[in-house]
């Protein structure tokens, strides 16, 4: 297959006016200056690809691994002036809200409009130690903010009553990322649910994380079409070698997993003449066919692949009969050991049928939900009660407190009296550190600011293993917060409400003061839904 060297087609357009099947390629980053040796490989082999004319368009990661990197837009700069098109990857972890939205404006400015937005890998490394990471904003955030730059931010300025112009409309066309190769059923729900928030706030197309199993893959696909979500899915396909097999099959990059059989198969093929280049290929060239045979739009290819392996991928891609992803799918099955499916599996084995879940949809009965009440902690029953009555608007508790926190913030040392009071409860039962702008009711009663490394507010991050945190050697709180309210029927409410946006100027104030006077984020969820 010869380079095209012809300019592409935006990829909005490919996606919206097309039913073709679009095939990106990940260029990982390096380290140095732009004119250094490993910047200028990494170079080469972007263009190089994005000359290739299978391939629609290249995706330049953002510090990948939490390591540091050169900034994928000055990779970037040079393939978008020649006519290529570039997905920049944008991650949460390094900068706050502020560097983001600048660095937004950057992008937009220099011609770069395709942003996949990620939460990002937690760093590991940095200079002369590690480097704290920010997380102020998390995916979703970036999302909605791109969504309300795309139709021009008001350019208030601080302390001043007037509402400000609107800035100039950006025109970021935004991918989001989901994570369906999740085991337990509340680290897969909540991935499900999440997309959809990513949906519903401005995502145009979405990217699975990296996984071999074909049923989940398919799975996804059918949830998406039947819940409404609408948006067009894009499959990740890993190119497998024996060393980077050991090292998902240990959990080495964040919920990424081989499980041990597929680690074990690749061990053996690494020993063959070629150390299983070809079957490494076929893998990938099968994978590619499962999805396009599902019905995904595109495939986004990585492990570092230089031209000549896309290529040998794509000739085995051409070679198959139009019906042969249905023996792969039935080949491609490496699922975690009692892997959750929403789906009953389809009578082609590694396929998912529409046929919701039987034993998922018993554990939803009044019954089923009565009886597991008993495992919950009290903390959610007490943290529930206390809410619905006093700090869920409309209850007449919360009319009581509004009226009560009015009168205490008129005196400075009643209103540090209260909120001394307020930590001396909040501490010992959530560990709570004072944030202002609380987040208990949104995740079950778990403290996001103590108990998630990556503060997730507006649903899990995708490194989950097992269930488990990818940092912290405790169980995500958003699987627990999905545990504890399942039994209440009160799981279909989770991420259903607006962007969750922390405010840092509550930070070390009353955060029971900042619900009953409208200043926290329950006051813009209200309003929100006021608006509807
Ligand atoms: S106020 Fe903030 S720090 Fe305290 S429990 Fe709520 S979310 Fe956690």
């Amino acid at each position: 297959m010869q380079p095209s060297g012809s300019a592409s087609q935006h990829l909005s357009a490919m996606l919206e006016n097309t039913d073709r099947f679009l095939t990106t390629v990940e260029i990982e980053t390096s380290r140095g200056i732009l004119m250094g040796e490993d910047s200028r490989k990494t170079m080469d082999s972007a263009q190089s690809l994005a000359e290739f004319d299978r391939v629609d368009f290249v995706s330049l990661t953002d510090n990948p691994g939490g390591n540091p990197h050169i900034r994928p837009e000055v990779l970037g700069q040079e393939l978008l002036s020649r006519g290529r098109e570039v997905m920049i990857n944008l991650s949460c972890k390094d900068y706050n809200r502020n560097s983001v939205e600048s660095r937004l404006w950057a992008l937009d400015s220099q011609g770069f409009s395709n942003v996949l937005a990620l939460s990002g890998d937690y760093p590991v490394g940095g200079f002369e130690g590690q480097a704290q990471p920010v997380f102020d904003i998390d995916s979703v955030g970036l999302i909605e903010m791109m969504a309300q730059m795309n139709e021009g931010l008001r350019n208030k300025t601080l302390g001043s009553s007037s509402s400000g112009h609107r800035l100039e409309e950006t025109n970021f066309f935004t991918g989001c990322v989901v994570s369906p190769f999740k085991k337990l059923e509340g680290e897969l729900m909540t991935q499900y649910f999440k997309l959809a928030l990513k949906v519903r706030t401005g995502a145009k197309f979405a990217v699975t994380q990296i996984g071999y199993d074909s049923r989940k893959a398919s799975e996804i696909h059918n949830y998406v079409e039947s819940n409404g979500i609408n948006v067009p899915m894009i499959g990740s396909v890993f190119i497998l070698t024996a060393p980077a097999g050991r090292f998902f099959n240990r959990w080495g990059v964040p919920g990424v997993c081989v499980s041990d059989n597929l680690r074990d198969i690749a061990n053996r093929h690494a020993k063959s003449k070629d150390r299983g280049r070809l079957f490494f290929s076929e893998l990938a060239a099968k994978q590619i066919a499962i999805l396009k045979g599902i019905g995904y739009r595109g495939v986004y290819i990585s492990g570092r692949p230089a031209l000549d392996r896309v290529q040998q991928i794509m000739e085995l891609v051409d070679s198959y009969s139009k019906d042969d992803w249905r023996e792969f799918a039935k080949e491609i099955i490496f699922s975690q050991p009692g892997e959750f499916y929403y789906y009953e599996a389809d009578e082609n084995p590694g396929l998912s049928s529409n046929t919701i879940n039987k034993d998922y949809i018993s554990s939803r009965s009044k019954y089923a939900r009565a009886k597991s009440r008993i495992g919950v902690p009290a903390q959610y029953r007490i943290g529930k009660f206390v809410h619905d009555r006093i700090f869920s608007e409309g209850s007449s508790g919360f009319k009581l407190g509004r009226v009560v926190y009015k009168q205490i913030e008129k005196n400075k040392m009643l209103s540090d009296l209260a909120h001394l009071a307020e930590q001396v409860s909040k501490v010992p039962m959530y560990n709570c550190r004072d944030c202002g702008d609380c987040s208990l009711p949104d995740i079950a009663y778990l403290c996001p600011e103590s108990q998630c490394v990556k503060n997730q507010r507006n649903g899990p991050c995708g490194g989950t293993k097992a269930g488990q945190c990818e940092i912290l050697d405790k169980e995500c709180i958003w699987i627990r917060a999905y545990d504890r309210m399942k039994p209440y029927g009160d799981e279909v409410r989770m991420l259903q409400g607006p962007v969750i946006f922390k405010d840092g100027a509550l930070q070390n104030t009353s955060a029971w003061g900042n619900t009953f006077l409208g200043r926290d984020h329950h006051a813009k969820k209200s309003d929100a839904v006021d608006e509807l």
